[in-house]
């Protein structure tokens, strides 16, 4: 067996990972970059009008014989551990002939995701696949795990063929709301692993001041509680967790939450693969429409899901009129500044930012809301493990080796873990 990380091995995002066997060559995600290689953020506009060969020269497409749309296939599936675009953004360029494995929940967010999105996954050839159910490729048998993360039905996969085990981790925590996922993984752990690859999204960063999912909520329901004004919750709406902490934080304290067509979207989408998720027909949940979002679910035929959802629709005025009683989830652009200036005296409102840190020190629109009297505040905890979870998972598994990846710190991993091998992108590792 052959293992290559083609990205991934020393950064976050754009991770894709080949493994080889004698007669199967299969893929580990294929995401698009976070930054480029000035360490700077990755502008998706870079792909626009550009061929796939522009594409592999430019190294925004990682070269993978056999891949790609327009050359003869030889690898023989891509596996997708979860719908985070670092993790599948740059499926569209495969060839279509080529199946790709994914979970029920990843499937629905991805397709759910393109209507919204300039960079569209064009889903084609999916297989889903069960969580624990193993599946074979050839001669390579895949096991997904279920994982927490706050990528929603995010895999590890276990993979195992030639007498190997390799476990790849994807993106994983244990303070979210499905952490007893990996707390079953540390009490009951996969024997004779002989590869664990493994993410390290969170070494060299702080832990942040929220260490779970729980303790975001409780934040949040306090101030909720308190507020004598309309809060506003910045989140992506990808991150279901998230709107579920959200949502039970406002019910707490018996505020309405608004929600955007895109989240109702979303949500609807999910739903029936998780009847607990909060949607939009739910007594003390309204929909704001956006043009915006209208437009785009007009473009692509759906139309009739801002009509289905109008009984749970909100205008500005009732918002306006009820602000006290308000919790919006929603994001900082042009419509929402137009938006907000409907609401007349925003004195005392909150704006509570809920994602990672460093999307807000890219676009910081802290003063401009703050010059309107709204009070700002992050209330969030990361979607991956921080290093202590990691070290627990490495006890339990205890793998022959332990590789680096989808970290900007792999340097660290040896202090961290025995047995670990840093490898570099596209380096070939004999397994
Ligand atoms: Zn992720």
């Amino acid at each position: 067996m052959k293992l290559i990380i083609h990205r991934g091995s020393k950064e976050i995002g754009g991770t894709c990972v080949e493994l080889q066997s004698r007669e199967t060559r299969i893929i580990i995600d294929l995401g698009m970059p976070l930054v480029n290689a000035q360490n700077e953020p990755f502008d998706s506009k870079q792909l626009e009008g550009r061929s796939i060969p522009e594409l592999i020269e430019s190294h925004v497409l990682p070269e993978v014989s056999g891949l790609y749309a327009g050359e003869e296939r030889s690898v023989n599936a891509v596996l997708i551990s979860h719908s985070h675009q670092d993790h599948y953004g740059l499926l569209r360029y495969i060839n279509p002939e080529i199946p790709v494995y994914m979970s029920k929940g990843s499937q629905a967010l991805i397709e759910a995701s393109d209507i919204f999105i300039p960079t569209k996954a064009n889903l084609r050839n999916v297989i889903t696949f069960e969580m624990w159910e193993p599946f074979i490729i050839d001669d390579l048998v895949i096991t997904p795990n279920l994982v927490d993360h706050s990528g929603f039905d995010a895999a590890a996969f276990l993979i195992e063929g030639q007498g190997k085990k390799i476990l790849y981790s994807g993106d994983f925590r244990g303070h979210g709301r499905k952490r007893i996922l990996f707390e079953n993984m540390i009490h009951h752990p996969l024997k004779d692993i002989d590869y664990l690859l493994l993410e390290g999204s969170m070494l060299g960063r702080g832990e942040g001041k929220y260490k779970d999912e729980a303790a975001v909520e409780i934040r949040m329901a306090s101030m909720f509680k308190n507020k004598t004004n309309i809060a506003f919750v910045f989140c992506s709406s990808q991150n279901i967790d998230r709107l579920v902490s959200i949502y039970r934080a406002a019910k707490r304290t018996r505020q309405t939450l608004i929600i955007d067509l895109y989240t109702a979207y979303i949500l609807d989408s999910l739903k029936d693969i998780s009847d607990k998720l909060p949607q939009y027909w739910w007594p003390d949940i309204r929909v704001f429409y956006f043009w915006g979002h209208r437009k785009m679910l007009r473009d692509n035929g759906l139309a009739s899901f801002a009509e289905k959802c109008v009984s749970a629709r909100i205008y500005k005025d009732e918002v306006s009129r009820d602000k006290k009683n308000m919790v919006m989830i929603t994001k900082y652009n042009p419509a929402f500044v137009k938006f907000i200036g409907y609401l007349g005296d925003l004195t005392g409102a909150l704006g509570i930012y809920s994602m990672w840190e460093g999307y807000l020190e890219r676009s910081d629109f802290r003063k401009p809301l703050q010059r309107q009297g709204i009070d700002f505040e992050t209330v969030h905890t990361s979607g991956h493990a921080p290093e202590r979870d990691l070290a627990r998972l490495v006890k339990a598994f205890s793998p022959k080796c332990v590789v680096p990846i989808h970290t900007f710190q792999p340097q660290i991993y040896p202090s961290l873990f025995p047995n670990v091998h840093i490898l570099s992108d596209s380096e070939e590792l004999i397994l």
